[in-house]
């Protein structure tokens, strides 16, 4: 019994979050919003609703993209333009979706969970600036990609590519449900590149739990099979995108990087995308 009391103290919320104590209050919405769910479900309780956030969004967008594919609507964006996935293949992947998003994901989520207070970073008011958020994100995206491509580079190697890494390679023309379509193995490193940069720069926690999401749409858009050049992430220089990923799905042994070019460049791996 002690042991158990001991083990729900590392989830307990370190301080008082009721706002009307709070120094300094809320200023705008978004710090009231933030306030109002530390106070109301405390710090894992707010760890939680990010983690249901970022499954709902990885479905909501990926559903987009499962109907651009089901009414082929942009014939002329589509990047390998006549592989559209069956409904075997959809089927597969969300089984291994699921399993992925209760088993594994959720329970590093947990385990990271007390190990993330030691870090220092902050719930406090008041909220970072847009631009410190934005640029802390920058900082993780060119961070992850960082430790993405060598432990991608690594997953190449013989015996884990096929026995871990193989798996996240059975769809050779990806789709927005295949981002995280991977063996449980390969899901904990992913994890562990996109943790990384946290380690280093220590964010807000609100930069922190939205990094993790930007990463699951960022890889939901990099699978999803269609070359848009809208999204702000497109005007980052060396930003390889959709069509560099989806031709590492085609080719195998090019293109390592998440998202960015530049590594690739540099150590003699890039390949030209597929268009
Ligand atoms: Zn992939
Ligand atoms: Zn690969």
């Amino acid at each position: 019994m002690m042991k158990l009391e001991y083990i729900f103290s590392f989830f307990k919320s370190e301080k008082n979050y009721n706002i009307d104590q709070l120094d300094p209050q809320p200023t705008n919405s978004i710090e009231y919003g933030w306030s109002w769910i530390l106070q109301s479900y405390g710090e894992f309780g707010l760890f939680l609703i990010f983690y249901l956030s970022m499954a709902i969004l990885y479905a909501l967008s990926a559903i987009v993209f499962y109907f651009f594919d089901k009414y082929k609507l942009f014939p002329k964006l589509k990047l390998q333009i006549t592989k559209y996935p069956s409904s075997k293949d959809i089927k597969r992947c969300i089984n291994n979706l699921v399993l992925n998003y209760i088993f594994v994901i959720l329970p590093l989520g947990i385990v990271s969970f007390p190990f993330s207070k030691v870090l220092g970073m902050s719930y406090d008011l008041p909220l970072p600036s847009v631009w410190k958020f934005l640029f802390d994100i920058f900082l993780c995206l060119i961070g992850e990609d960082f430790f993405h491509y060598w432990m991608h580079r690594f997953f190449h190697t013989p015996w884990f590519y096929k026995n871990i890494h193989k798996e996240h390679h059975y769809y050779s023309a990806p789709f927005g449900f295949t981002a995280s379509y991977a063996h449980p193995v390969e899901v904990v490193f992913l994890g562990i590149a996109t943790f990384a940069p946290v380690l280093i720069i220590r964010p807000h926690y609100l930069t922190f739990y939205t990094w993790f999401v930007v990463r699951q749409l960022d890889a939901v858009l990099t699978h999803s099979g269609y070359d848009i050049d809208i999204f702000p992430f497109n005007f980052m220089p060396f930003y390889g995108g959709t069509s560099f990923h989806d031709y590492h799905h085609k080719e195998f042994t090019c293109n390592y990087g998440s998202r960015f070019t530049y590594l690739d460049k540099l150590l003699g791996t890039y390949k030209e995308k597929s268009k």
